[in-house]
């Protein structure tokens, strides 16, 4: 049959971790914990299910974790979005980027992605009839270049996408690039899209630059986030989406019948646990620090040489020293004769850099699932 996405394979994180399960390799590709879930938050769903909350929710989220969510909001980023009017739980962030981009994007439309980008991106762009404009970052900061992203803007442009802390690089906007990008985006009506999911997940005492802090750019923004990172759950799928009233009722005319609603017990969980527990999402970047300066060290003991990490769970690594081999081609090698899973980048660009060699390793992981990895790492 004729396709609507010719371009579009299986995904890069099945492909790796079925490898990775055929051949018994220390998976640290796919971005997912190995650790548990907090234990209340386990305990508050196991009570939700079992006083009954197992039917539909509200089709935008229940108004106490809504509530909760403004609140976090209001704590973290100094505004407090109106939980009735501007926030959507959603089945995750995927589905809170697809209702976002169907919402807005329509045939002829260009939106504007950086390369390396999220493998959802394009996809969503290209089912709702509009066509990703590809700008690449730095190939070695993987900073927003402002005078290309600039460039790419037509008249046609009706969205941009953007990834801070940023999969697969780790890099964070910085104060400067909130500058360039409110300038850019000043009398135009061009939408924002911010991809936000590692927004707690943050190193060295840097500081999120959420768009919601600065009033223009969330003005014409859906800001999303994901529990899943937040939390351990990455198999829960909750997410949302913090838009103004105009657009979240764009956004909610797509999510009402996509999805409808989002599993009722885990939004119970997540509203009790918010609350309860703010030290959980203001420790996670210490509580992944910890994990990222460890593996670092071992790392700088291999062949590998790991990049900088500002934000995020993933380390690149430049496997020059080891391999001429593409990155698709040294992540299956590495997986199939060494043991360890990693993700190539190439999958996240429309053209990669020619010759580079850099792979991503998943370090949200116990320490023992490092050390078993490393302890292959250290054979190449
Ligand atoms: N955006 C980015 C940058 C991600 O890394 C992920 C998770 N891999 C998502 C969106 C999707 O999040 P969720 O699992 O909540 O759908
Ligand atoms: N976000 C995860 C990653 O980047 C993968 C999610 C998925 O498997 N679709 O590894």
């Amino acid at each position: 049959p004729e396709t609507k996405l010719p371009k579009v394979g299986t995904t890069i994180f099945t492909v790796m971790s079925q490898l990775a399960m055929e051949h018994g390799a220390v998976n640290l590709g796919q971005g997912f914990p190995d650790f548990d879930v907090p234990e209340r938050l386990v305990q508050a769903l196991d009570r939700a299910m079992r006083e009954g909350r197992n039917q539909y929710a509200p089709m935008t989220g229940i108004p106490a974790l809504r509530q909760a969510i403004a609140a976090k909001t209001e704590r973290c980023y100094g505004h407090r979005p109106d939980a009735d009017a501007e926030i959507t739980v959603t089945s995750g962030a995927s589905e809170a980027i697809f209702d976002a981009v169907l919402a807005v994007v329509g045939p002829g439309d260009e939106v504007i992605v950086l390369d390396p980008c999220y493998d959802c991106y394009e996809p969503a762009i290209d089912l709702a009839g509009g066509r990703a404009v590809h700008v690449p970052l730095d190939p070695h900061s993987f900073a927003p270049n402002w005078s290309r992203i600039r460039a790419a803007v037509t008249p046609k442009t009706r969205l941009l996408m953007i990834n801070t802390p940023h999969n697969p690089s780790g890099a964070m906007f910085g104060e400067d690039d909130i500058a360039r990008l409110t300038a850019l985006l000043r009398d135009t009506g061009i939408y924002l899209l911010s991809d936000e999911v590692y927004e707690h997940i943050i190193f060295d005492g840097r500081r999120h630059e959420s768009v919601l802090r600065y009033p223009e750019l969330r003005q014409r923004a859906f800001v999303v986030s994901s529990f899943g990172k937040t939390y351990h759950c990455t198999g829960w799928k909750v997410g949302y989406c913090v838009a103004p009233p105009a657009l979240s009722a764009e956004f909610r005319k797509v999510h009402q019948y996509n999805t409808f609603c989002t599993f009722t017990p885990a939004q119970f969980a997540f509203a009790e646990m918010i609350e309860a527990e703010p030290a959980h999402y203001e420790q996670l970047g210490a509580f992944y620090q910890a994990k990222r300066d460890r593996f670092r060290a071992q790392l700088l003991t291999t062949k590998l040489k790991p990049l900088p990490v500002p934000g995020g769970y993933f380390q690149l690594v430049d496997y020059s020293d080891v391999s001429d081999l593409d990155d698709i081609a040294f992540c299956r090698w590495l997986t199939i004769e060494k043991g360890v899973t990693a993700i190539p980048l190439s999958p996240f660009y429309e053209t990669a850099p020619q010759g580079q060699r850099l792979a991503r390793l998943c370090f949200a992981k116990n320490e023992g699932t490092l050390d078993a990895a490393v302890e292959r790492l250290l054979k190449l």
